[in-house]
């Protein structure tokens, strides 16, 4: 069966075609600018990139001008529409509601919407997307994956907040956590990948992106994660403060004459290692910065590994153990440096890395040595192939 994923944001979308047996990607690209100009970008397995500026006023001809270029006879993947078995859509909140991946239809609708007040970015974009799906393609059988699904198995102790109890229960104020598609592709991937029991196993995942979560799985559910109620808190990210001082939101809305929106734009915009450097939330120019001696791009490195170690030492706790970290997404995929620094941390846990490994690029690698007593691994994330998978489980 071949799955359109999408991934629809407010102004922007990101689609992949994905054919469920072999697994292979036969077209993906985005929509960008959506109601203001409108640009597709488009790219059938093995040929080159097209852009083509379009006008995208909602995101119904954006949705439109994918399924034009998918079935378009020159570069199309496939003949027709009804070569499209079925959608699987990213949704970013799903409350206590979802605990699972679902089919779409008017009671799961009216349940995401009404965990819209906890994303009011990102549930009514999603929901967009979705909409536009069921007026141009309405035979065609559709399911949500949600981000927080995975880490609805955490225990209490783990998601309640030192709050009044009935901000839980009346606002529904507790940890949810996210990346919970990539959380639970990695940590099954790694168990797969090291021969590992994965309903016997204890392993941490360090999704390390310009968002960055690290989670707990212990047998396979996940029973701690970094996120919150939101994406702002847990690790230092690219420019999201994480965990901070609840007092400093105060103090700096004084200092600096903010309001509280202003203090909220400064913790999710201008905060993490942008913040830190002064220079760039992107880890390749922080390398580059603390190479030629720039000694703040050197702190925001530091920070960074610094947290994540104490982040994988709590969960070490949590779980009573660790047998595999797994790193992932583009920092943990990417930056030998920051994996190098985070493990320099974790000895007292028998981690050995094994230097010439952790260069490697690309693939499912272990780089730790064979007598570590801790294996970690770097395993690629791919969420769409998780929604794919997800999908055609729940469609079939
Ligand atoms: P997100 O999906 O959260 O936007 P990604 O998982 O795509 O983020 O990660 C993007 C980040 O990965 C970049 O901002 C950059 O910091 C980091 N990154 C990508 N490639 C490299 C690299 N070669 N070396 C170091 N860091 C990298």
């Amino acid at each position: 069966m071949n799955v359109l994923v999408i991934n629809c944001g407010s102004s922007s979308l990101k689609y992949q075609l994905i054919n469920s047996e072999s697994e292979e990607v036969l077209a993906k690209g985005l929509c960008e600018r959506i109601g203001i100009d409108g640009r597709l970008t488009y790219q059938k397995a093995g040929l080159d990139k097209e852009v083509t500026d379009a006008p995208m006023p909602t995101h119904k001809e954006a949705i439109k001008m994918v399924l034009d270029a998918l079935t378009n006879d020159k570069t199309g993947a496939i003949g027709s529409l009804s070569e499209v078995g079925a959608v699987g859509h990213r949704m970013v909140h799903g409350g206590e509601k979802f605990t699972s991946s679902a089919v779409i239809n008017d009671e799961m609708i009216k349940a995401v919407e009404s965990c819209n007040p906890l994303a009011p970015l990102h549930n009514p974009a999603n929901l967009i997307g979705v909409n536009a799906c069921k007026e141009l393609m309405p035979d065609v059988p559709m399911v949500g994956v949600f981000d927080t699904a995975f880490h609805q198995t955490m225990p209490k102790e783990a998601y309640l907040y030192g709050l009044p109890y009935e901000y839980y229960e009346k606002y529904g104020v507790r940890r949810y956590g996210f990346h919970g598609t990539s959380h639970s592709f990695v940590s099954k991937e790694t168990a797969k990948f090291l021969g590992m029991d994965l309903e016997n196993s204890k392993i941490i995942v360090a999704h390390l992106g310009n968002g960055a979560s690290i989670s707990a799985v212990k047998n396979g559910k996940c029973v701690d994660t970094s996120m919150g109620l939101t994406p702002l808190a847990g690790l230092v990210m690219g420019t999201r403060c994480g965990d901070i001082d609840p007092a400093i939101l105060e103090y700096i809305a004084q200092k600096e004459n903010l309001d509280l929106a202003g203090v909220m734009n400064v913790l999710n915009k201008k905060s993490g290692v942008q913040g830190i450097s002064g220079v760039s939330s992107d880890f390749r120019d922080l390398e580059n910065g603390m190479n030629e001696g720039n000694e703040r791009c050197a702190d925001a490195l530091n920070v960074f590994s610094y947290n994540v170690a104490k982040f994988i030492g709590a969960y070490v706790a949590a779980m009573n153990g660790v047998d595999a970290i797994a790193f992932t997404a583009g920092i943990g995929e990417n930056a030998p440096l920051v994996r190098e620094k985070v493990l320099g941390y974790l000895g007292y846990l028998g981690v050995v890395l094994d230097a010439e490994a952790n260069k490697k690029r690309g693939e499912n690698n272990v780089i730790s040595t064979p007598d570590s007593k801790v294996k970690v691994v770097v395993v690629p994330t791919n969420e769409e192939l998780a929604i794919c998978r997800d999908t055609v489980a729940l469609v079939k």
